[in-house]
């Protein structure tokens, strides 16, 4: 009898569910448990415990008792890394060193959220008119439902749910069915750090539960992670339900390489960026462009080189680059994109369609693959890959390198390698894309700064983390106030609109 991972309720862990669905290690591809699937109900329950006086009480918390339980967090993250990193592979099939890199960066977001009284503290100005002050202030939003995909179980929804606590809201977060445990272990470490009950809910389950979330008249902002079919979905549905959401999507992102610049340095970022997590990463690079015919066979040899010497394997083998895919579904919709590139006449370059582990015959596993001569025209190149298969397309010049990078639906993240400040200046001007790196692999700001994508990659003005977060996270109230002296009769009657 497999385990049932279920919701996690005013502190209590709840494992009575009507539904359920597997859970996979994708390392072995063997059923490892069952996730309880909630409903209205459920979502109900979890919001009527986030508007309860208890979680009312956290609204009015002071900064400082507020921090304090992020601070505590953060210490019990670290701590905990290796109990959470095992839990997170176990479920996803990265590698354990990447799951300690996610948790790393979850970290950095919790640590950046103790600076939510920084940046929301308001703006003060004395004597507007006639002994008036204004002043700004903001408030929690109330419940904050989250939404978040299967690629990273905590970082995501560690930087959303810090931030939205840290200024005083209340959260429903619905996680990825698919990596279900890590919720439970968060919602224990925040137990642990002093959170009061009711402040942290967790409601597992899919599409019905979303719903029931993106429906319920309590919940006041939705933040999402995930693909953009879905993303655009709870952006339309959540703000014709009068909520605030933002919903950050998928990504195809470009690697444009110039003659000029330092190949052997862009090959291993390609290979790096392009190939960490199975290539399941919204900043994976996914297309490399090189610019003249040299550069790209210069590229291509060093690459080749490198992909062909990563190891695949279980996300417990120490020895392994990346891991599996994070389910039987994706590994065969991976291998029907490569499929049918080759049918649209790439050149597969390296082909991993038949890696097969030797101990787990059953597990999601891909070889990296590598196709050359790609166009805009195939789905190869249209379509988000969310596996180890990625392509060259080649081009002549910056100017059709930046068109070509421009003409693609998504605009997450961009990459230049070069060496001339002309050519890098040019492309981050012109480039629209949210994340733009300069000879630098994988342009994920660090958390002070805003994250977020451009055109079809996100839904919504505001970002995922840094300083515009904790604005989306809050309310703002401008208040203009006036203490009129008791001695002094000095508001006669005024029908102008007009400022003294
Ligand atoms: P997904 O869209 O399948 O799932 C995301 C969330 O939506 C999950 O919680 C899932 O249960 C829920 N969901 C799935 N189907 C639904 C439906 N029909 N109706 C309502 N809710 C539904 O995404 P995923 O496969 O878990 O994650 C991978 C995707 O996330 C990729 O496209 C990747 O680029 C993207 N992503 C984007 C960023 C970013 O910052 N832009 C970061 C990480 C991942």
């Amino acid at each position: 009898m497999n385990t049932l991972i279920g919701h996690y309720i005013s502190g209590r862990h709840i494992t009575e569910t009507q539904h359920s669905g597997p859970v996979f290690n994708p390392s072995t591809g063997e059923e490892i448990a069952r996730c309880a699937y909630g409903d209205a109900t459920v979502i109900d329950t979890a919001v009527k415990a986030a508007t309860s006086a208890n979680a009312k009480k956290w609204a009015k918390a002071s900064h400082a008792t507020r921090l304090q339980v992020l601070f505590k967090l953060r210490e019990l993250m670290i701590a905990k890394t290796a109990e959470l990193a095992e839990i997170i592979g176990r479920e996803h099939g990265k590698t354990i060193a990447d799951a300690i890199g996610e948790i790393g960066r979850a970290i950095e977001g919790i640590e950046f959220a103790c600076n939510a009284p920084q940046i929301t503290k308001g703006e003060y100005a004395r004597n507007v008119a006639g002994d008036i002050d204004v002043f700004s202030v903001r408030v929690p939003v109330g419940v904050v439902g989250c939404i978040t995909p299967f690629n990273f179980p905590i970082m995501i929804p560690a930087v959303m749910i810090a931030m939205a606590v840290s200024v005083g809201n209340s959260i429903v977060w619905k996680p990825s069915e698919k990596v279900p445990s890590a919720a439970l272990f968060f919602a224990e470490l925040w137990k642990e750090a002093g959170l009061p009950d009711d402040v942290f809910n967790v409601v597992q389950g899919d599409k019905t539960a979303v719903d029931a979330l993106l429906e319920h008249p309590k919940i006041a902002a939705v933040s999402f992670v995930g693909s953009t079919q879905i993303g655009e979905y709870v952006y339309q549905k959540g703000t014709s339900h009068n909520k605030r959401v933002a919903a950050f999507t998928g990504g195809k992102n470009h690697m444009v390489v110039m003659p000029d610049a330092d190949l052997e340095a862009a090959a291993n970022a390609f290979v790096s960026a392009g190939f960490g997590s199975a290539s399941q990463r919204c900043m994976a690079v996914s297309l490399l462009i090189p610019v003249g015919a040299e550069t790209a066979d210069h590229l291509r040899q060093r690459i080749v080189e490198k992909i062909k010497a990563l190891k695949v394997g279980a996300y417990n083998d120490p020895t392994a680059d990346f891991g599996a895919v994070i389910s039987a579904q994706s590994q065969q919709s991976v291998l029907k994109a490569i499929d049918q590139c080759i049918a649209d006449g790439a050149e597969l370059v390296v082909d991993g369609r038949d890696f097969k582990h030797p101990e787990y015959a059953n597990g999601y596993y891909i070889g990296p693959t590598l196709f050359d001569y790609l166009s805009m025209d195939m789905d190869f190149y249209q379509q988000e890959v969310f596996g180890p298969a990625r392509g060259i397309l080649r081009v002549n010049s910056l100017d059709e390198a930046i068109a070509v990078t421009n003409s693609h639906e998504y605009g997450n993240g961009s990459v230049i390698f070069t060496r001339d400040g002309k050519s890098a200046h040019r492309f981050f001007m012109e480039v629209e894309s949210g994340m733009i790196g300069v000879n630098v692999p994988v342009p994920l700001p660090v958390s002070y700064f805003n994250f977020g994508g451009l055109r079809r990659s996100k839904f919504g003005e505001s970002h995922l983390y840094g300083p515009d977060a904790a604005r989306f996270y809050t309310k703002l109230k401008s208040v203009s106030q006036k203490w009129p002296d008791p001695e002094q009769q000095d508001q006669a009657i005024s029908l102008a609109f007009k400022i003294t």
